[in-house]
């Protein structure tokens, strides 16, 4: 045995590789007409085929191919031009055929790549294989008094494995890869990726290893992280639990174990099947699948713009901060608003700080989106434009008169609103003068402290004078003639 403080974790690398299952967004299942859906009645989407009964027959489902298609050439796959369906063999009882139909040796989809951002630093990640499977039903636990029940709705809904070449180095970079992988799942709308009710679920491959050293040692696979958040957490205590299986001179048993997101540990299920214990086979109840270009690319041609692009193009060719576009990209509804905010001819940039902060407030108090909120981004626009054209400030827009316009429901436009509540921003020099030398004489102590040397003053008496105008003197106008007067008191003392 060697002690723990024989070995030096610090040259040691973390290696890990993510197998992604994704639930299709299909309406009916991956080989029979039955629906998908989430949290219905047990055993209410059922029929012969997915409840494997003797005699029935698969028929594959072409949207779940397509989807599964649009999915591998939006990661940059290679399509193999021949592709079939195998058996995968093991008794479980929410598998009522004792096989599930999946794909083993010729997927149809190989050698793809994702990038993923970490504060800025880009990393290619390469994916091994996608291929269309069905998922397997449930078993329900906490229903019965005794024993444990079996729900099939979900049996034979299609999924997409995606598997990652180990190429992830820290349980940072896995959560990163996760998130970057569902924003493409979701900006190609085939998956909601929704991890708490499981339609992306991840299995990790951890293992650790001397820097330098070319062999990977023994990985074991973690389960049931049904969050980007617990991904992260999973791998971090994974390699804890390995650093002193080997601190301790032991070895690393290959196996699968569970993750659990109340505890935060991870405890073995069993030791790791061998691909040769599954007895592989090819589906006899289904022709394999020759792809034609022209499917490919008609395939192809759905594919909107990805994220990458999306943040290219918000960076790249509308100037916008790195931040800000993140924001918009990672909030695709968020995005499209901006997009239609700058085509009905707001710039990028108030159009950006529109969406991502000063909407926000009043839409989040409400408990409500802005793509759902009843006013258009045509509407939007038209009070911006108020704002730039210096009719509106900015602060009675978002305080006043964007709220107004929800309360009607996009039925009344921001002109409209400016006009009957006397909104419109206050440019006339002589209002602005008159408000300035009230705020100034009755604030004698904060003048004194200005004059005495502190300039930070001028903002809280820009407040009082921004109060006095009722929030709707226009600072343009205001602050310049606010800071002159104070300069010439200064001046005389
Ligand atoms: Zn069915």
């Amino acid at each position: 045995m060697t002690s723990a403080a024989a070995v030096d974790f610090s040259t040691w690398e973390t290696i890990v590789g993510l197998e992604v299952h994704a639930q299709l967004k299909t309406r009916t299942k991956l080989y029979c007409g039955c629906r998908t859906v989430f949290g219905d009645p047990p055993n209410t989407h059922v029929c012969p085929v997915c409840l494997g009964l003797p005699g029935s027959l698969p028929v594959l489902n072409e949207t779940a191919f397509e989807m599964a298609l649009k999915a591998a050439l939006a990661l940059g796959c290679g399509l193999a031009p021949f592709t079939k369906w195998d058996r995968k063999n093991y008794y479980y009882p929410d598998l009522p055929k004792n096989y599930q139909i999946s794909q083993y040796d010729l997927p149809f989809a190989t050698r793809g790549k994702l990038e993923i951002d970490l504060d800025g630093a880009r990393k290619t990640i390469g994916i091994t294989r996608v291929h269309l499977e069905e998922d397997a039903g449930k078993l329900v636990h906490d229903a019965h008094a005794r024993g444990s029940g079996v729900d099939l709705n979900r049996a034979g809904t299609p999924l997409i494995e995606i598997v990652s070449e180990p190429d992830l180095r820290t349980p940072a970079e896995a959560r990163a890869y996760m998130e970057a992988l569902a924003r493409i799942l979701e900006y190609l709308d085939v998956c909601d990726c929704n991890m708490q009710e499981g339609s992306l679920r991840c299995d990790a491959n951890v293992s650790i290893r001397p820097r330098g050293q070319q062999a990977f040692n023994t990985r074991r696979e973690i389960k049931n992280m049904n969050s980007f958040r617990f991904v992260e957490q999973a791998i971090v205590q994974e390699v804890e639990d390995q650093k002193r299986i080997y601190a301790e001179g032991g070895k690393v048993v290959q196996s699968t174990r569970l993750f659990n997101g109340q505890t935060g540990e991870i405890r073995t299920m069993r030791t790791k099947e061998e691909a040769s214990d599954y007895r592989y086979f090819p589906e006899p109840d289904l022709p394999p699948v020759t792809l034609s270009e022209a499917q490919i690319e008609r395939v192809r041609a759905t594919i909107e713009e990805l994220p990458e692009a999306r943040f290219e193009r918000y960076t790249k060719r509308m100037g916008l901060p790195e931040k800000d576009a993140r924001t918009l990209v990672d909030y695709r509804a968020q995005g499209a608003y901006f997009d239609a905010l700058v085509k009905a001819g707001i710039e990028p940039k108030p159009a950006a700080n529109w969406v991502i902060s000063d909407s926000q407030g009043v839409l989040k108090e409400r408990g409500v989106s802005l793509d759902a909120c009843g006013v258009t981004p045509g509407q939007c626009a038209e009070l911006l434009k108020l704002v730039e054209q210096g009719a509106l400030n900015r602060a009675t827009a978002k305080e006043k008169v964007f709220p107004a316009m929800l309360d009607a429901k996009g039925a009344k436009h921001a002109a409209a609103i400016v006009q009957e509540q006397g909104l419109a921003q206050v440019s006339d020099t002589g209002a602005i003068e008159r408000a300035v030398a009230e705020v100034l004489k009755a604030e004698q102590k904060l003048v004194a402290d200005y004059v005495a040397g502190k300039d930070a003053v001028v903002n809280a008496l820009f407040g009082r004078c921004m109060k006095a105008l009722k929030g709707q003197g226009n600072p343009q106008v205001l602050r310049p003639l606010l800071e002159s007067k104070l300069q010439a008191l200064r001046a005389k003392n």
